[in-house]
Order: structure tokens, then C-alpha cells, then sequence
């Protein structure tokens, strides 16, 4: 079946790993929304750009993730999702006794609880089009733990429980719910880790990307954001019709010591 005039929804998606997937999926002739927190006109034209590029149809909706409102309201709007590409995410990086409340409670929301409120909105849309797909860009961290990240890592983790509980939700049904778990990817998010894994270990920056950052990662190679759209699209495919509840790590082995 072809995804062309589908409708994707991918939260998160005015850089990095969600705005990628977004023109991959544009690229084959799925419909984009766009999100993120801010309305500028820069998030406006990367939406106008993909419409051009592509020949889709493409919108930017401004809606903040850490809202249990604005996750429903986007889908909403959106009018219609075929596709959910739960992608939002912040990080921060702190011992447990120092982390920042704040923080814990903005990773909690925005890393776990959006993709819960946007997949609740979204299975009613999926259930009356006959067709859906949920795919939450979780992480490595869903699957395996690293010192500093305990806000991150129970949100990966969390957003892999409800991975499976959504597709055994929707087992008899023509919609799956997969989780993609991704090891390094150098987007903003990594690239502000640099200097924090740096601060936290006591080390330069060269050495947190070669003995902390990719110390994990035994390919020793970045994941790239073309590599994580290629399995999106995938995971959409007709060949990934029975692949429901599971993760799928792209991760240079990590998860495999
Ligand atoms: P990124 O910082 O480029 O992208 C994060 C996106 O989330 C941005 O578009 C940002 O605007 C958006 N966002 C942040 N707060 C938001 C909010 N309150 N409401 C709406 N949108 C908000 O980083 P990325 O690496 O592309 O991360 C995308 C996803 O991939 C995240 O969930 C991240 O945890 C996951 N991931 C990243 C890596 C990596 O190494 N980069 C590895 C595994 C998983």
C-alpha cells in the first residue's frame, strides 16, 4: 500500500531527528505537521519549504509537549494522523541528589507523558481511517542506563512500556506502535551534552565524546537522522504490518554488551 496523501504528525520536529523523518516522509508523499513549542517564522517556512520541495502538504502547529492540553489540541488541529512520530524531547544531565526538580518534571512531561496524550488522541483519528501507526522516537535509554540521566532514562524507559501496551491496545487492528531506540545521533540535543558530560566527569570535550559519548556505542560511529528515517519508513510499510510492541535499536551494538 502506498503512504502517499497519508497524514504524519511528529512532534518535535523543527530540527534534528523529527525534522528529518519529516522530509523522508515528504519525500514519498506523506502530508507533514510540524511541531515544536515555538511560532516563528522559521518553524512557519521549514513547513513551507517541505510543501515545495516535496509537493506535499505541510504545516508547522505550534504546541508545547510539556501540556497535556497543547499534546491533544496538535492532533486536533491536525485534523487527521495516520502517522504519530512521538519525537519531543529535552535533556539534562545532573547526579540524582543535584538534579533540578524543574527539569525532572519538564523530561517527565515532555520525553514520556506528551506521547501518551498524543497517542490518546490520536488512536480514535487512527480507528476511524482504518489504518495507523505509532512510532516513538524513544532511545537507548530506554533499554539501558547511564549515570546523570535519571530523568531521561525513566522517560525512555517509560515510553517503551507504553509502546507495548498501545500495540497489544490495538493488536486486532490494521495499527501498530513500535519504539525506535536510537544511540548517539549528533543533532543539538548531543551536542549540548558535550560540554555537561564534560563538566560532570572532569574531563574536555574530546575526551567526552571518545570516553563517555561513543564509549557506549561500539561502532564508534554517530547514528545519523537519514538512518533513523529510513526505519521510520519502514515501520510504515506493509512488510512491518506484524512488527507491533517491540523496539528497534539502532545503537552501533550498544545494547547488545
Ligand atoms: P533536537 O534537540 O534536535 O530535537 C528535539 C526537538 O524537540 C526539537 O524540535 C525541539 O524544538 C522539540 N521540543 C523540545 N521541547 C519541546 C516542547 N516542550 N514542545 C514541543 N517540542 C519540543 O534533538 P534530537 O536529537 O533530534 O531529538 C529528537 C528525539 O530523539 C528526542 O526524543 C531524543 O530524546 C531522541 N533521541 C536522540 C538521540 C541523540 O543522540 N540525538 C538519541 C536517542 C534518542
Amino acid at each position: 500500500m502506498s503512504l502517499k496523501g497519508k497524514t504524519a504528525v511528529i512532534t518535535g520536529s523543527n530540527s534534528g531527528i523529527g525534522l528529518g523523518v519529516a522530509r523522508e516522509l515528504a519525500k514519498i508523499g506523506v502530508n507533514v505537521v510540524l511541531n515544536s513549542y515555538t511560532d516563528g517564522e522559521d518553524d512557519h517556512k521549514l513547513a513551507a519549504d517541505i510543501a515545495s520541495e516535496f509537493g506535499v502538504t505541510a504545516r508547522y502547529i505550534r504546541a508545547d509537549m510539556s501540556k497535556s492540553g497543547d499534546c491533544r489540541a496538535l492532533i486536533e488541529k491536525a485534523g487527521t494522523c495516520d502517522i504519530l512520530i512521538n519525537n519531543a524531547g529535552i535533556q539534562h544531565v545532573a547526579p540524582v541528589q543535584d538534579f533540578p526538580i524543574e527539569k525532572w518534571d519538564a523530561i517527565i512531561a515532555i520525553n514520556m507523558s506528551s506521547a501518551f496524550h498524543t497517542t490518546a488522541a490520536a488512536l480514535p483519528v487512527m480507528r476511524d481511517a482504518g489504518w495507523g501507526r505509532v512510532i516513538n522516537i524513544a532511545s537507548a535509554h530506554g533499554l539501558r542506563a547511564s549515570p546523570f540521566k535519571s530523568a531521561y532514562v525513566t522517560a525512555k524507559h517509560g515510553v517503551v512500556g507504553m509502546t507495548k501496551v498501545v500495540a497489544l491496545e490495538t493488536a486486532k487492528e490494521p495499527i501498530t506502535a513500535n519504539a525506535i531506540c536510537p544511540g548517539y545521533v549528533l543533532t543539538a540535543m548531543v551536542e549540548k551534552q558535550i560540554p555537561a558530560t564534560a563538566k560532570e566527569y572532569g574531563i574536555s570535550e574530546d575526551e567526552a565524546i571518545e570516553k563517555v559519548i561513543l564509549a557506549k556505542q561500539p561502532s564508534k560511529e554517530f547514528v545519523t537522522v537519514e538512518q533513523l528515517a529510513g526505519i521510520v519508513t519502514f515501520l510504515c510499510s506493509d512488510a512491518a504490518s506484524q512488527i507491533t510492541g517491540t523496539t528497534i535499536a539502532a545503537d552501533g551494538g550498544w545494547t547488545s554488551q
